[in-house]
């Protein structure tokens, strides 16, 4: 491992508060590991990615880079009956979008027989014994956190025995769940997890790494502090519900007398109307109630990148939340502002019609072509400008005109005029409606003069609509989405019923098809757009040429904003 020259941080990297980034300082100060920073990210692969994971990933990721410290990958496979290939794979694609690199990949599987090798050692040292219990038995046996635990009548074997057994339960003699293996700690302990702790369970059962050469598989809190150490992790961080746990992660550490790994525990991300756990997301998959893993409605980070999310902003999203010692939950409004705000400055700006109603310009030239000039970003200068076809027959949106206007409403009506974006102004004159009444039409003149939006009088209106060229625009179809679930928090439930209960039944419509600018016609899959006043899109993989398909990553408006707003008004 190179030696580390420990930086400032730059005041532009300046985040919130982070106690883990000043532990590692600390750490580096007192030279307590050589001046190295090294960290794992431990996914179980058991299901995909998720937000939450996010935030695990950037402090796992993020921390060590800025201390150019290095971090591993680590699959945490010591459970075979519930892990696949197809997931191992997705979570290091997940891992990569999101911007980072891992230096070792490893898997717990990888230290089997190490730790195999270990539990001998603590057998041999009168601190490991085999345990004929049955799981409820040592359930029943650990007490509680008011009533202390007994012990197993078991737990007096001698060395010799225990050895045997334990050799005998490795070589497939016993039958699954007929014995353990257990740390001698303390079942007196006010630590549930110190009284003798299950370190090994017998499975027979296929391992997608390691095949049938194990029947014995070690229980998480056995292979994890030691996978650390194997892997000289110096911070090893963790979700607040392993707090309990450290003790015990520690107590391994010591009694095998190996590299010294320091677990830190900081809070889980929750969000409101969000489920954060691979099991209930699993189900969402398996009982089709979403199209998959990655519908753009799920948290996962497969899902949230197909709905248009910029890997940027889920970092500076991470960044700003910081880490803390309480869990509680966050606004989603909060991340969608994150994502809104990398999506203002990087999305190229276009025009697309979803409900379109045809326009006619009456005094405009029947073939007349011009090319309006566009400008792609206005939050990027650099990002210049490109040609729109306007023509005599144009599609506005159907909510951009009403015959019988409301107060207030500013946009088309008949008599009335507006600006259309980067063309001229023009003057409802007339509609035209269908057997069932409905509009189908509307009629305008225009006035040549205002070309590119400004009137030589100096005239004003009082709304600027967007449009594109009927006879150049391209057909798309777009999928609008709401969230998932109805309630804030999607397991707050009635008597007898579950999460999904709280499904939203419209958190998904398709409009097809819409009308799009030309420009459009060849965008690639994932391209991220603004769509000029109806918010951010972006082409989704079943999309292909002559037949777009885009998702609505989110609207314009920004509730967040405003909230942050308001509530800087009331300081
Ligand atoms: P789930 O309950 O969704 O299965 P998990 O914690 O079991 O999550 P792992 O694959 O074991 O998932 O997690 C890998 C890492 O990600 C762990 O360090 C875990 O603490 C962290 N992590 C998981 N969920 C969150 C979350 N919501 N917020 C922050 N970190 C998380
Ligand atoms: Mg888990």
């Amino acid at each position: 491992m190179e030696p580390l020259n420990c930086q400032p941080l730059p005041a532009s990297s300046a985040r919130s508060s982070n106690f883990i980034r000043d532990i590692m300082v600390s750490d580096l100060d007192s030279n307590k590991y050589g001046g190295r920073v090294q960290t794992r990210f431990p996914p179980e692969p058991n299901g995909y990615l998720h937000i939450g994971h996010a935030k695990a990933i950037y402090l796992d990721f993020g921390l060590a880079d800025q201390f150019g410290g290095h971090t591993n990958l680590r699959f945490d496979d010591t459970n075979p009956t519930k892990e696949e290939t197809e997931y191992v794979e997705s979570i290091k694609e997940s891992i990569r979008w999101l911007g980072y690199h891992w230096d070792g990949l490893y898997h717990a599987s990888d230290y089997f027989d190490q730790l195999y090798e270990w539990a001998i050692k603590l057998i041999r040292m009168g601190k490991a014994y085999v345990d004929d219990l049955s799981a409820d038995q040592i359930r029943e046996y650990r007490g509680t956190l008011t009533a202390p635990g007994r012990e197993s009548p078991y737990r007096q074997r001698p060395i010799g025995e225990n050895l045997n057994l334990f050799e005998r339960m490795r070589a497939g003699q016993f039958p699954n769940g007929s014995r353990t293996l257990r740390a001698k700690i303390d079942m007196s302990s006010p630590n549930l997890n110190l009284r003798d702790p299950v370190m090994y369970r017998i499975l027979h059962a296929e391992h997608h790494r390691t095949g049938n050469k194990w029947c014995i598989y070690p229980m998480y809190d056995y292979a994890h502090g030691q996978s650390d150490a194997i892997e000289g992790i110096t911070h090893s961080m963790c979700t607040l519900e392993f707090e309990d746990h450290r003790p015990l992660y520690n107590w391994f550490i010591e009694q095998l007398g190996i590299f010294p790994s320091q677990q830190i525990e900081f809070d889980r991300l929750n969000l409101t109307y969000t489920l954060l756990s691979k099991r209930k997301l699993l189900r969402l998959v398996s009982e089709g109630l979403v199209r998959g893993w990655d519908d753009p409605r799920m948290p996962t980070l497969v899902g949230i990148r197909r709905r248009g999310f910029p890997p940027e902003a889920l970092r500076n999203f991470c960044a700003a939340i910081g880490v803390t010692k309480t869990n509680g939950t966050l606004e989603l409004e909060m991340l969608e502002h994150f994502i809104r705000e990398q999506l203002n400055h990087e999305a190229p700006r276009v025009m697309a019609v979803l409900r379109p109603l045809r326009l006619i310009i009456v005094n405009y030239p029947e073939d007349g072509v011009e090319q309006m000039e566009a400008i792609n970003n206005p939050e990027d200068p650099g990002a210049g400008t490109r040609k729109v076809p306007f023509s005599r027959v144009l599609y506005i949106e159907q909510e951009d005109f009403r015959e019988h206007p409301p107060k207030q409403y500013y946009r088309l009506c008949p008599g009335r005029e507006v600006r259309l974006r980067y063309a001229y102004f023009v003057t409802c004159t007339g509609l035209v409606k269908n057997d069932r009444g409905e509009i189908i039409e509307v009629h305008c003149t225009y006035d040549p003069k205002t070309r590119g939006g400004q009137a030589p009088d100096g005239r004003k209106v009082k709304s600027t609509i967007h449009w594109v060229s009927a006879t150049h625009a391209v057909d798309a179809e777009v999928r609008l989405y709401e969230k998932l679930f109805t309630k804030t928090d999607p397991d707050e439930v009635e008597e007898g019923k579950d999460f999904t209960s709280n499904l939203n039944p419209n958190s998904l419509a398709i409009v097809r098809p819409a009308k799009v600018e030309p420009s459009l016609a060849t965008a690639a899959v994932e391209s991220r757009y603004q769509f000029e006043r109806l918010g951010y899109f972006c082409v989704d993989p079943d999309s292909a040429p002559g037949n777009l398909v885009f998702n609505r990553t989110l609207a314009l408006k920004d509730t967040w904003a405003r909230i942050e707003k308001s509530d800087a008004a009331g300081r």
